[in-house]
This record gives structure tokens, C-alpha cells and sequence, in this order.
């Protein structure tokens, strides 16, 4: 070999070596200038009388105050409780069940989440029924002296329990009270109401993505920092959990009869009424409800409660998923809409019968 061959080849090496150090500073480079996703959480304690998580995903390229973010978040929720729990003196809805018949000045939140009240009513064909305060008072003040409503205490408060004693037009126009004994009592909705109103605030401040989760119920929103967010299903026989969804953009709402109820005589009652009979709702132990909105899919699940399985077909519940889950720990049936095995990331526990409805 020739010194100017020689002379070449190390060039060649140098250049190779040359080209493989820029591709590896190169690709660190890329790699390192991929944001990673952040979440900050917060668990704000004794929000409507059950847990709290509000999540907001940041990749920490921006000025966004998150922190800030999660408080404006947490103080949405807390407003929404202030103005519609029926446990406080003075909200709106107390002052709105002690009102006399008239014109009630109400916040927009309230004559919003009446309104949708209204219309969950008639897509539920009355299974959905805010009016229905007296009927749970009624086995709320039996329970607490041991003994079962009488029939006709039933039929009294079913009579008290009526929308055609308010007039609501829409949620911009007032409310008025066409009866002194007509009582609301909006703990089947608030609540998944608050959750939209908590998950907008993060929304807009621009962020990549967010979860609120008031009791379990939830709306989620963008990326979290894993991809997709993960959601447990409760085993209504056992507390643990029976199966786990993996979506985003999307609110999960779960009615059931293990967590609160009436106990008379050693036997649990659901704390969900059965507008029509006045009994409680204790046929289905377990519905869990996806769906764009979470004051309707809060509402949903409250409203198959008391339907069952018959509610999937109402033609209002099209764009809306739920998973039912009905009988015993040693013999459940679980009754699905189609879209939900997209969601499911796990099976049912052994046993548990498992029927898909085709809309
Ligand atoms: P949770 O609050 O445990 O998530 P739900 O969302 O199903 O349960 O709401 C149940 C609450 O809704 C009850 O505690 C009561 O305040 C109210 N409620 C009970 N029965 C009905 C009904 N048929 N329609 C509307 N609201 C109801
Ligand atoms: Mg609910």
C-alpha cells in the first residue's frame, strides 16, 4: 500500500468514526428534545362528600402555571357543591325546596343542570327524576327509625314528587315554582356536572391533557403521561375491581347500591328511587356509563339503575355506553353496548356471563 492509499483509509476510518458520533449526538439530541409528558396531581379532601383527584398533563415547554390550573379546578367543584348540595342550608337548591311557589332566581350553573335534569327526564321516560326529594326523604327518615315506608306514606310522597310543578323553559330563562311542596334534589347529576366544568378549566388553559375524578366518577381529557387513561371498574360484590378501560376524551360515570344506601332491619336499600313505584332501585347492583358528557352520563347511570337493561334501547341513549352488571358474585350477568369492548383492556372475573347489545 502506497503512504497516499494509507493516507486515504484513515480519512476513510476518521470520517466514518466522524459520522457516527454526529448521527449518536443527533439522535440524543432528538430524543432529548421530545418533551416528556408531566401530571400534577391534586387531592383535595371533603369535596361533596366523597374523594377527589384532578389531574393536568404538561410537557413543561410552556409558562402555564399548572399548579394554578388545579386550584381554578378544585374551586369549580367546590362553587358547584356551594350551589347545588341539598345538605347545605344555603345553597341554592335548599332555598329553592323552601321557596313558595314563584319565580326563584337562580345561578346559570342551576338552570343549566335543572334543565338537563328535565331533559334526562323525558329521555329516561321518567326513570330520571330530580323531583323525586320526597320519596327519598320519606325512606331516608324511615330507615332512621328502623321501619319500611307505609304505602301510603309512598303514595303521598309520589304525589309531592312531580315536574309538572316547575317551569323551566331553557337554561338562560328563570325557573319557576308552580307548587310551595315541589323539592329537588340534584344528587344524581351535580356532581358529573361539576367533573365538566372542572375538566373545561384545565382544557383551556391549554394544557396536553387532564383527568377530574369526583368519587369515581370521571371525565378525561388528551394524553396522560402512559398514553391512554386507565379506568377501574368496581366489583360491586367485593370491592375490588372487575375490569379496566384504557380511553381518553371521554366521562365514566358509576351508579350502584354497594357504596351508599338505606339500611332497615339489616337489609341494605338503594339510595336510588324508583320514581314510578317509590321503591328503591336494588334490581341492578352495578352501571357504569362512557359517553361524551358527564352531567348526562352521571344521569345515565343513575337512570338504568332504575331501568336495567331495557334502558339501553331508548333511542336517547344512542350516542351514550354503558356496562350493566346484575345478579349475585356466584351468578352475574353482565349486559354491554357493542362499543364498550373497545374500551375494555380486561375480562370479566371467571363465571361472569357476559351478553353484548347490538343497537
Ligand atoms: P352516587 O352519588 O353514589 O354516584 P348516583 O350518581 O347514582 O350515585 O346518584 C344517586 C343520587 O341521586 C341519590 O343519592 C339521590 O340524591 C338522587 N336520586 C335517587 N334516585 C333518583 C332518581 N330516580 N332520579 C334522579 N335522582 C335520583
Ligand atoms: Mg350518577
Amino acid at each position: 500500500m502506497t503512504s497516499s492509499e494509507k493516507k486515504y483509509n484513515i480519512i476513510g476510518y476518521e470520517l466514518v468514526l466522524l459520522i457516527a458520533i454526529l448521527t449518536g449526538i443527533g439522535l440524543w439530541q432528538t430524543r432529548n428534545s421530545t418533551p416528556q409528558l408531566i401530571a400534577h396531581e391534586r387531592n383535595p379532601v371533603g369535596i361533596m362528600g366523597t374523594s377527589c383527584r384532578i389531574i393536568a398533563v404538561d410537557d413543561g415547554s410552556s409558562r402555564i402555571d399548572v399548579e394554578n390550573v388545579l386550584i381554578k379546578a378544585e374551586k369549580k367543584i367546590r362553587n358547584i357543591e356551594a350551589l347545588m348540595s341539598v345538605h347545605l342550608d344555603n345553597s341554592e337548591v335548599s332555598i329553592f325546596n323552601r321557596s313558595e311557589s314563584g319565580s326563584i332566581p337562580l345561578s346559570l350553573d342551576t338552570r343549566q343542570v335543572l334543565f338537563h335534569s328535565l331533559m334526562m327526564h323525558r329521555s329516561s321516560e321518567g326513570a330520571f327524576d330530580i323531583t323525586c326529594r320526597p320519596i327519598i326523604e320519606l325512606w331516608k327518615k324511615a330507615s332512621k327509625q328502623g321501619r319500611i315506608p307505609h304505602e301510603s306514606e309512598i303514595q303521598l310522597a309520589k304525589e309531592s314528587s312531580n315536574w309538572s310543578m316547575i317551569e323551566i323553559i331553557n337554561a338562560n330563562s328563570n325557573v319557576k315554582k308552580l307548587s310551595d311542596i315541589v323539592e329537588i334534589d340534584l344528587g344524581g347529576i351535580a356532581k358529573g356536572h361539576a367533573i365538566d366544568k372542572a375538566l373545561n378549566t384545565i382544557w383551556n388553559a391549554g394544557l396536553k391533557g387532564g383527568l377530574v375524578d369526583v368519587g369515581g366518577d370521571i371525565r378525561c381529557w388528551g394524553e396522560s403521561p402512559d398514553g391512554l387513561w386507565k379506568v377501574d371498574i368496581r366489583n360491586p360484590f367485593d370491592n375490588g375491581v372487575c375490569a379496566q378501560l384504557e380511553l381518553t376524551d371521554l366521562a365514566v360515570c358509576t351508579s350502584g347500591n354497594y357504596n351508599r344506601y338505606f339500611e332497615i332491619d339489616g337489609v341494605r336499600y338503594s339510595h336510588i328511587i324508583d320514581p314510578r313505584t317509590g321503591m328503591p332501585a336494588d334490581s341492578v347492583p352495578s352501571v357504569t356509563v362512557i359517553g361524551q358528557i358527564t352531567a348526562f352520563a352521571d344521569a345515565w347511570a343513575t337512570a338504568l339503575s332504575v331501568l336495567g337493561k331495557d334502558g339501553l334501547s331508548l333511542e336517547p341513549f344512542g350516542n351514550y355506553e354503558a356496562i350493566i352488571i346484575t345478579g349475585s358474585a356466584d351468578n352475574c350477568k353482565v349486559y354491554m353496548t357493542e362499543k364498550c369492548s373497545d374500551y375494555l383492556v380486561s375480562d370479566f372475573p371467571d363465571g361472569w356471563e357476559v351478553t353484548i347489545i347490538h343497537r
